[in-house]
């Protein structure tokens, strides 16, 4: 009897299998569930498979090798027929079939329907492989985000990552470490992670996702956490490179967030974000959440949405803070000092200036406030009033403005102000990267008349030596370099009067900030520093408070 290939066991299976949500384990299903009827339509004694499945995506969907019996129903296995299809990757799937006595058309029929039905899995199996895709990181094997999402989300909704902690991780300098040592090895980097976080975990509900670029999220028991910082805190790499290979240490910066009993999955993901964002602001390497952050980011939020809208409705203001020389008590220069007026609220620069340095606005400001400075100083001769040198802060963010002393003179120009009235204040920088852009900014801007100042100076990372290349006009002492100073040691004393005297010697004029007493007067005056800001004289004025002191020569002589 001609054997009929379109058996209606075998039209259901197609059918079964069409269905375009299918997925490998269906598959398995699918054919352990219809393999019995159609190997008996075939008049088959039984039916086996061997399969070989190679490693896809790295550690994830790990290759498989295996065989099994599909149908046996006792009989003769006189004849063996087998059909083999290799896949490109290496794979293979081998179906045998017995049969009591020997029939060709038999044989062609079961060749027929093991193509068919191989074809069916190869179709889901690459779909599968796409699905695979959509939740694995290519690169490094771990999850995507999607993934991640799909695999904790119902757990979190199920109180099942009760004890788990989750933390953001980032690499510290990975751009560096790419441009410097190359793709190849910026890769093996993330790789190796995945791998040693793998390892630590063990079976152990670790979970690893890449969420892009060196950016990943965990999480795992919150008894595994030491072992984890400690893993990462030790964290080494072989380095292939031209001239052999090296070793390199990898550094990282985490958010931590423990899970509580009502976490869900958005507090799982924003809470270690939010941590990690206050060790990117200078809280730690490894910095756990507490609630407060979620208020700071918040209010990170606000200020970077309000502020383009702020800065066009003129709502910040600038505030003058006076310098006085002490032996004669006459005011010879100010600082000008942002501040933001938000609904009759004064916000302190400290409160929105660091984020605006974090996410690149901070140029905007400056120059708002070169030109509110440039506008004031116009007012001021216009009146006949006679000004003093005013000095800017630029953050050091700025320095990848290009042609920003161009920028500056460009709208002191406007003015028509003269160059020297306006001082820079420049914090020292501490990259060597940066380095080189500082130094030419500071030549640029002494090149158009523009008096420079070292801010700061004292607050740890500026250095003696740096002043010999810089060569600044000024250097201002640091407020907490003076606190310190009078009030502990001697020996700190003697540093602070030797290095005001090297100062001196370089000629270099030398301001003191932050000078609140009388006590810290004498003692920088005794030392040859006689040029002081701070509250003992005025804290940062508004411009009609600071209008009176311009009016007023014998303004601090009066008030002895
Ligand atoms: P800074 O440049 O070191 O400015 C000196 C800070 O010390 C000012 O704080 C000033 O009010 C404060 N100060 C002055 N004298 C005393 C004193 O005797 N005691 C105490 N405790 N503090 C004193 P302020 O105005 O809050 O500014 C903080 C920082 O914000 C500034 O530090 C500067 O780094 C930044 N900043 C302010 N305005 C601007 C700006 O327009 N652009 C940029 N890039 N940064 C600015
Ligand atoms: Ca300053
Ligand atoms: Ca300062």
């Amino acid at each position: 009897m001609k054997k009929q290939i379109m058996s209606e066991s075998l039209k259901k299976l197609i059918c079964a299998m069409s269905a375009p949500e299918n997925c490998r384990e269906d598959v398995m299903r699918l054919l352990a569930e219809y393999t019995p009827a159609i190997a008996e339509d075939l008049e088959l004694t039984s039916m086996s498979y061997e399969v070989s499945v190679p490693a896809t995506f790295g550690a994830v969907g790990s290759g498989m090798k295996g065989s099994g019996v599909m149908f046996d129903n006792g009989g003769s296995r006189a004849v063996e027929y087998k059909s083999r299809f290799e896949t490109r990757n290496g794979g293979y799937l081998e179906l045998i079939g017995t049969s009591a006595a020997e029939d060709p058309e038999q044989e062609d029929t079961f060749k027929t329907v093991c193509g068919l039905t191989f074809s069916l899995c190869g179709k889901i199996n690459s779909v599968s492989d796409l699905l695979m895709l959509s939740v694995t990181d290519s690169l490094t094997g771990a999850m995507n985000m999607n993934g991640f999402r799909k695999t904790l989300a119902p757990q979190a909704g199920r109180g099942l990552l009760r004890g788990h902690a989750s933390v953001f991780l980032n690499i510290k300098n990975f751009k560096y470490i790419n441009q410097k040592t190359g793709m190849v090895n910026g890769d093996m980097i993330l790789k190796e992670l995945v791998v040693r976080f793998r390892e630590l975990c063990g079976d152990n509900e670790g979970y690893i996702a890449r969420l892009g670029a060196d950016n990943f999220v965990l999480a795992l028991k919150k008894e595994q956490v030491p072992e984890l910082t400690a893993m990462l805190r030790s964290f080494r790499v072989e380095l292939k490179g031209a001239e052999g290979d090296a070793e390199i240490k990898v550094y990282f910066r985490c958010g931590l967030y423990y899970m509580t009993d009502e976490s869900t999955f958005e507090d799982l993901m924003n809470c270690c974000t939010c941590a990690y964002a206050a060790a990117r602001g200078g809280k730690g390497d490894f910095v756990r959440y507490e609630p407060y952050m979620t208020e700071d980011e918040h209010h990170t939020k606000k200020v970077l949405v309000t502020f383009p809208e702020a800065i066009k409705s003129r709502e910040f203001q600038v505030y003058y803070q006076p310098k006085v020389r002490c032996s004669d008590k006459k005011m010879v220069g100010a600082e000008a000092l942002c501040r933001w007026v938000k609904d009759g609220r004064i916000i302190p620069p400290m409160d929105f200036i660091p984020i605006l340095e974090r996410f690149g606005n901070i140029s905007h400001l400056d120059l708002y406030v070169v030109e509110t400075v440039a506008r004031d100083l116009r007012e001021w001769l216009d009146k006949g009033i006679t000004p003093v040198r005013t000095s800017l802060n630029i953050s050091r963010r700025d320095l990848a403005i290009t042609n920003l002393a161009n920028k500056i003179s460009e709208i002191v120009d406007k003015y028509e102000i003269p160059h020297e009235l306006i001082e820079i204040e420049l914090t020292e920088t501490y990259t060597t990267e940066e380095f080189p852009m500082l130094l030419r900014l500071i030549n640029e801007l002494k090149g158009f008349g523009f008096r420079i100042s070292i801010d700061d100076f004292g607050s740890g990372y500026s250095t003696l030596t740096m002043l010999k290349s810089i060569r600044a006009d000024i250097i201002k002492l640091d407020r907490a370099f003076i606190k310190d100073m009078t009030e502990s040691s001697s020996e700190d004393r003697i540093i602070l009067k030797h290095v005001v005297h090297m100062v001196n010697e370089l000629d270099i004029d030398v301001i003191a900030e932050g000078i609140e007493t009388s006590d810290q007067v004498g003692f920088l005056n005794g030392i040859g520093c006689d040029v002081v800001q701070g509250y003992y004289y005025d804290k940062p004025l508004p411009r009609a408070e600071f209008d009176e002191r311009l009016a007023d020569p014998e303004w601090y002589a009066k008030r002895g």
